[in-house]
């Protein structure tokens, strides 16, 4: 799993998520954590604790934020916490391994902060960035799918806006990209026609298959 958003819970149900083996989480803010309490009921059916990646922006803020979760009171009263294992990781590493896989960061600027976005074989998410560095370019180079964040129309100074998320596209040249993130300046029927070819406007309970 990619983040616990604030609409965690009914995505899960949604999509019918049987477990969930980690989570990746791309940074702290509020739209990309705050559904991590929901990760309890995973915990219920799986008894094991759930790893959860992050840099360490994001694992600084999850301990702040929920201290309940990460720094627990000896004795705990009622129904039980989250169970979950914090892995802090620097995206210059080479790679993260989970559950056997190897996994890519991909360190990104988001405004002033570092956002992660993450490589899988031919596939990325890269999500709220406003810059890429050339050396996250350079791990992104020969992906086939790119997820990629485009919050809006006009400039915003802590994400793509669509003329920078293109600018990216032509970078990065995967032969599939999908742009997330969307804000409502994005009609789907007006703008899903005027993108360049290979791009398209993501959207939720979109599924994609090999
Ligand atoms: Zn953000
Ligand atoms: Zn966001």
């Amino acid at each position: 799993m990619i983040d616990t958003s604030t609409d965690f819970r009914t995505q899960a149900l949604r999509a019918k998520i049987p477990r969930v083996d980690a989570v990746l989480y791309t940074h702290p803010h509020a739209d990309h954590i705050n559904g991590i309490d929901e990760l309890r009921s995973f915990n219920f059916f799986q008894k094991d604790p759930i790893p959860v990646y992050g840099n360490d922006w994001t694992c600084e803020e999850l301990r702040k934020k929920f201290e309940y979760i990460f720094t627990p009171p000896k004795v705990i009263e009622g129904g039980g916490i989250p169970m979950l294992t914090l892995c802090q990781f620097d995206a210059s590493c080479q790679f993260i391994e989970v559950m056997g896989q190897k996994i890519i960061p991909i360190s990104l600027r988001h405004g002033s902060k570092e956002c992660v976005g993450y490589r899988f074989g031919s596939v990325a998410y890269v999500t709220d960035c406003s810059f890429i560095p050339d050396e996250s370019l350079e791990r992104l180079r020969g992906v086939s799918l790119l997820i990629l964040d485009c919050l809006r129309i006009t400039p915003h100074n802590t994400h793509f806006n669509l003329e920078q998320a293109l600018e990216a596209v032509e970078k990065i040249r995967a032969e599939k990209t999908f742009l997330t993130h969307l804000g409502h300046d994005f009609d789907y029927g007006t703008w899903e026609t005027k993108l360049p070819k290979g791009v398209h406007l993501a959207y939720d309970g979109l599924t994609l298959k090999r």
